[in-house]
């Protein structure tokens, strides 16, 4: 009898706890809940005020009728590039505030991606131009692959303007889109920079979010701290996966491996 009711005390004292604990669960997962819809209203709410200001910027910097001294337009030249990385940062949070909430949804199609990265590479030609840079596709034609074409699309343009950042002049970026030999139906999306190269022991941090190596050079690149995090979240939305490979001074590669 004795060992019967220890028993029934045990069974009913595991309950009880697994009752509480889950009861001190709800709050901490409201708490959770509250502060990613705060993050997505208040990233919402602040695109607007950004563009406002950002075209009245425009506004006084175009008017013929103003005279303004060369101080005033370097102010100005100032406020417009800083209201412009603002409104990255707002977008970067917008999005990843959206993914916690799982509001961000993929909507899947075939498209051929080796059309879309070699759009992704015109669209880059200039800036790469402008660095002195070599920038290349390497690609089979007509690729077809079952996934988000925005989201992929911003996959190419996150990791070609990383590439591009921390490249040096006379460099090289190559984008090579490939179907895997291991495994068929993979699709390897692969961007390759001979530029400065991250050290073994950051490697690990760089999808973190806001999580920059050198902050200054980051913030003068244009940098948010905010891309390889939204590159992750898009490669794991597609049950895919990203890995880095660096070295300091001689470049990074990263590939993702995209199940087709
Ligand atoms: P950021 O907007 O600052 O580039 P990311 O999340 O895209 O932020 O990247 C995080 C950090 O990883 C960067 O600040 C940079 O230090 C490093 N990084 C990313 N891509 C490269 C690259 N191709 N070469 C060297 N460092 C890189």
């Amino acid at each position: 009898v004795l060992c019967m009711v220890c028993l029934l005390f045990l069974i009913i004292a595991t309950f009880t706890g697994h009752l509480l604990a889950g009861r001190a669960i709800i709050p901490i997962k409201n708490s959770f809940t509250r502060q990613r819809e705060f993050v997505a209203d208040a990233s919402h709410e602040l695109r607007t005020p950004l563009s406002v200001m950002l075209t009245s910027v425009e506004a006084i910097r175009t008017d013929d009728e103003n005279t303004l001294s060369s101080f005033s337009e370097q102010v100005l030249e100032d406020m417009r590039s800083e209201i412009k990385r603002m409104t990255k940062i707002v977008s970067d949070l917008l999005t990843l505030a959206r993914a916690d909430a799982g509001a961000e949804i993929l909507i899947k199609e075939k498209f051929d991606i080796s059309d879309i990265a070699e759009k992704v590479i015109r669209s880059f030609q200039p800036v790469a131009v402008e660095k002195g840079v070599k920038l290349d596709f390497v690609g089979i034609n007509d690729l077809f692959i079952h996934a988000d074409k925005e989201k992929i699309t911003q996959l190419l343009l996150i990791l070609i303007d990383n590439a591009l950042k921390y490249v040096k002049q006379d460099g090289k970026v190559v984008l090579f889109i490939k179907q895997s030999s291991g495994s068929k139906g993979t699709v390897n999306i692969i961007v390759q920079d001979n530029g400065v190269g991250i050290p073994e022991e950051q490697q690990q941090f760089i999808f973190e979010r806001f999580y920059r190596i050198d902050k200054a050079r980051s913030r003068v690149a244009g940098g948010t701290g905010l891309g390889l995090s939204i590159a992750k979240w898009i490669v794991e939305a597609h049950r895919g996966t990203i890995n880095v490979e660096s070295a300091v001074g001689k470049g990074s590669t990263f590939t993702v491996s995209l199940p087709n």
